[in-house]
């Protein structure tokens, strides 16, 4: 009797162990409709880094790696996430104004403020300074004719001479915080910088890593600066209003140890917007629910594979959409060694195929000589493949490509509803997931058969081609569609 009982509670182990996910299509699309459902409602109130949405989206995540049998191998032993500092910004629109005289300048729209920028209001006539350089040695000196800079908001051209740009000894003297605190010392009590030709003008608005100055830094377009060209001297009030808050975001990180020699990354992002500016909740059931539930069941599938020639990571990241921060914080702070990294697979946005008629976008397919053999030994499914050579950096891949890692992303497209709350779970196409599931499964096992998978480096015409066909072809959406929704 007991052994009767052994062999049979033997054979329902064997069973669960084998089965624990049905593989049937009616099956995957029932785990990936609850999937969407779930990080798509109501509750997880649009998933935005660091807030309790982010938080009901990342518990979710873990109890359903921990269910698919995933290794923690998040940072903190015994740990799926991987926390990261962040700094979030909450600009003021209504209490961040600049006039001079009475003309009224428009925030975003004429100005912007600066990543130095500390907050507060002041008045004060305007001086252009030039580039505002000082050099004691040479006979550059913009402040040479100036007077007196003491109350002063001043107008600072960001370019610097190209000849004095080449001498390594005065590279910091001419960067933009060195000449703002030059400004400053000499009694400036804001500054407005301009010139977006200038290869300064990036870092005026990195406002990862940069500090504030406890001034008012803006930046002045060229409204403003005709302005004040054609009214030296004219009486500017500004305030400036921008709250700085530290945050924490959270990737989470699952792996499937085979013992091989090299790991597969398999990454979807899983934060979205949160509210709207009209408080209406963005649920980013494509824009990337879609894709985390892709990974989730890829999971599942691949715990469960025969086939062991690879390790498999699987991470959801967050801070996507605040510009790749939690693959970036990934590819900086790895938990694998990244030099045993096979490939790494994206998904974003995998829900809505037919909008762009029944095609996928694969992107990145010039990221490996390889990848045409494996593209073309993996079955066909219904629908068409439409491929994009170039790596362009709008999704978490970037930061693997950067490494020297070779890429394929899978996406089904832009939409009308992108970044909008009109991305719901309603409208995704839940089929068409199972079948890029099942595609993807197979493009995994098909891409084992031609072993480590090379790196090339994708030529600098084919990135722009194809980030600008991208652009140029989803110019509707981007332009006309999607920022309106977008804050
Ligand atoms: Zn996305």
């Amino acid at each position: 009797m007991i052994r009767y009982l052994l062999c049979f509670l033997l054979s329902i182990s064997l069973i669960h162990a084998r089965s624990q996910f049905c593989q049937s299509d009616s099956s995957i699309r029932s785990r990936i409709y609850k999937d969407i459902c779930v990080l798509a409602s109501d509750s997880l109130q649009g998933r935005r880094s660091g807030t309790a949405g982010e938080k009901k989206a990342y518990e979710y995540i873990i109890s359903s790696f921990r269910e698919a049998g995933l290794q923690p191998l998040g940072t903190e032993c015994g740990s799926y996430l991987q926390s990261l500092p962040f700094q979030s910004l909450d600009f003021r629109f209504n209490q961040t104004k600049l006039k001079i005289d009475d003309k009224i300048f428009g925030y975003f729209r004429d100005f912007s403020v600066t990543a130095f920028s500390g907050n507060g209001s002041i008045n004060g006539e305007i001086l252009d300074i030039g580039q505002g350089i000082s050099l004691a040695f040479s006979s550059y000196d913009d402040y040479k004719n100036i007077q007196d800079c003491r109350g002063k908001i001043v107008l600072m051209n960001l370019d610097v001479p190209s000849g004095l740009f080449s001498v390594d000894s005065l590279k910091e003297k001419l960067t933009p915080v060195y000449r703002i605190k030059t400004a400053l010392s000499k009694g400036a009590v804001a500054v407005i910088v301009w010139n977006f030709r200038s290869p300064f003008y990036q870092s005026m608005f990195d406002f990862i890593h940069t500090d504030t100055l406890n001034a008012l830094v803006i930046y002045g377009r060229t409204e403003v600066v005709d302005y004040v060209s054609s009214h030296p001297g004219g009486k500017v009030i500004l305030s400036v209003k921008l709250n700085r808050t530290n945050t924490t975001f959270h990737n989470v990180i699952g792996y499937i140890d085979n013992r091989a020699p090299y790991t597969i990354i398999i990454g979807a992002h899983y934060d979205h917007l949160g509210f709207s500016r009209k408080s209406e909740i963005r649920y980013g059931a494509d824009d990337n629910a879609s894709g985390t539930a892709a990974i989730l069941e890829l999971a599942r599938h691949l715990r469960s594979s025969g086939d062991k020639s690879n390790n498999y990571l699987f991470i959801a990241f967050s801070g996507e959409e605040e510009g790749l921060i939690g693959s970036s914080y990934f590819c900086a702070h790895p938990t694998i060694d990244l030099d045993k990294v096979n490939f790494m697979f994206n998904f974003d946005m995998v829900g809505r195929l037919g909008c762009e008629g029944n095609r996928i976008t694969a992107i990145a397919t010039a990221t490996s000589p390889d990848w045409r053999k494996v593209f073309s030994g993996t079955s066909k499914q219904s629908f068409r493949i439409k491929k994009m050579r170039g790596a362009p950096s709008f999704s978490d891949h970037y930061g693997f490509y950067s490494k020297g890692i070779p890429i394929a992303y899978l996406t089904t497209g832009l939409h009308y509803d992108y970044h909008t709350p009109r991305d719901v779970s309603g409208k995704i196409n839940y089929d068409g997931m199972v079948s890029i599931i099942k595609y993807s499964e197979d493009f995994i096992s098909k891409s084992e058969v031609a072993g480590k998978i090379t790196f090339r480096k994708v030529r600098g015409w084919d990135q722009f081609t194809s980030f600008a066909s991208f652009f140029f072809e989803e110019l509707d959406y981007v332009f006309n569609v999607g920022l309106q929704g977008a804050e």
